[in-house]
């Protein structure tokens, strides 16, 4: 069997990408090592969705992911539990203050719907917030959450019903190459031809480009999230709070943000500092005392809301805090759609119609605008503002 393309990864990438494929006529093999879709870090993210970054590729392809998103239960019918709460990053110094408004600035040129709000405001989008030293915070109405693995479980449904191929419990272990063209894979089970491989292989994306030659600077770091029991609806936004914290007892953390999803459930997360490099998936005992802490202090009525989960997974991070997405430059036929940091979720639907259209040959301007940022071959030095 040949295939126009095969995508290693069936997760939040590789799924929406051959969404994209098989709907623009390509025939389209998926192969995955675990037994499901979203089994690695899709269902590790906790489902915020934003455009409101502070890149311009970014801002593009998640417009287009907020697109599919918020239209696809009215589409095709599937509940993904999408909700357009928005999001609201708080400032609590004058140093954030100045962030995060020279930030409003350049995504109001962008033309994203955000404002820099009063406190007052933030305390009607965030009842019973902590007012002490708030100083305002930015709103984005457009942004919002949905479930990363009825997402998923989606876009896989309808891949299958236009003939994409999923092959579970399979490992890729070698890319064919023939002169620095590809010319298939070898897995477990087997060999299949193929002109064009896209790695989608979210924290072991470097992994497998190794016995190729290619070193791409993906290295997967680890971070934490929960669940709460469900209460009553009572804010609508993702917040997000970027003071770091010390904490001598528990250990530090960068920044931390929660939401309610459409069940009640809050769900949350916290950037460790430092970073815990490496793929141990195993929950820390650290984690829950630090962000219990943290939430409390924020929304002191979160107080005696029971946790039902923790878990840890990975975010596959590049130096800069953008993905490494395009053609690599010196093997014919490999795409990359790797490094998502912690944003692969809100990237990957968006992502997927620019690579159909690379492999086409029918790239827009934009999408060339996209590539170029997102190049494999760009000065890692340029940090994202708020990645
Ligand atoms: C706690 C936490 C919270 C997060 N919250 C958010 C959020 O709110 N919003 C957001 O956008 N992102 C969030 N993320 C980040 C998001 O989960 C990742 O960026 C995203 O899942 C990466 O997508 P991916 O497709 O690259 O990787 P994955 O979804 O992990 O998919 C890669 C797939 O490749 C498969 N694979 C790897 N190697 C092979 C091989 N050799 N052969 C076959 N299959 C292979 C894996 O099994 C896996 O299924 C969060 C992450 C964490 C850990």
């Amino acid at each position: 069997m040949i295939y126009d393309v095969i995508i290693i990864g069936a997760g939040s990438v590789g799924v929406p990408a051959a969404l994209s494929f098989v709907n623009n006529g390509l025939k389209t093999l998926v192969i995955e090592k675990n037994a499901s879709v979203g089994q690695a870090d899709n269902k590790h993210a906790i489902g915020g969705i934003r455009a409101t970054h502070s890149q311009k590729s970014k801002i593009k392809v998640c417009q287009r992911s907020i697109e599919i998103f918020s239209t696809w239960e009215e589409k095709y019918g599937d509940d993904i539990q999408w909700i357009q709460g928005g999001y609201t990053f708080v400032a609590y110094t004058p140093e954030h203050e100045r962030l995060l408004k020279q930030t409003v600035e350049l995504q109001k040129n962008y033309g994203l719907n955000i404002d820099f709000i009063t406190p007052e405001k933030i305390k009607e989008l965030v009842p019973g917030i902590n007012i002490e030293n708030l100083r305002g915070g930015t709103f984005s109405p457009e942004d919002g959450n949905a479930s990363p693995l009825l997402s998923v479980h989606a876009f896989y449904r309808r891949a299958l019903e236009l003939d994409a191929e999923f092959h579970f419990k399979e490992h890729v272990q070698e890319i064919l190459l023939q002169e620095r063209e590809i010319t298939g894979i070898r897995t477990n089970k087997g060999k299949y031809q193929t002109s064009i491989v896209l790695n989608a292989a979210g924290g072991e994306a470097s992994e497998i480009m190794r016995p190729i030659g290619l070193d791409i600077p993906v290295v997967p770091d680890s971070h934490e999230a929960g669940i709460t029991e469900p209460v009553q609806y009572f804010f609508s936004p993702m917040v997000v709070d970027i003071r770091p914290a010390i904490d001598s007892k528990w250990g530090n953390s960068k920044n931390f943000y929660f939401y309610q999803n459409k069940e009640g459930q809050i769900i949350f997360c916290l950037t460790p500092d430092p970073s815990i490099l490496g793929t141990d998936r195993r929950e820390t005992s650290s984690f829950l005392p630090q962000i219990a802490k943290r939430m409390i202090h924020l929304l002191p009525r979160l107080k005696n809301i029971k946790i039902r989960r923790t878990w840890r997974g990975l975010y596959p991070m590049t130096p800069d805090g953008s993905p490494i997405v395009g053609k690599v430059e010196n093997i014919e036929g490999m795409l990359l759609a790797v490094g998502m940091c912690g944003q692969g979720y809100m990237i990957g639907p968006g992502l997927g119609d620019v690579l159909a259209r690379l492999i086409l040959d029918k790239t827009t301007p934009l999408d060339l605008e996209i590539l170029s940022e997102f190049t494999l071959n760009r000065d890692f030095g340029q940090i994202e503002m708020l990645k």
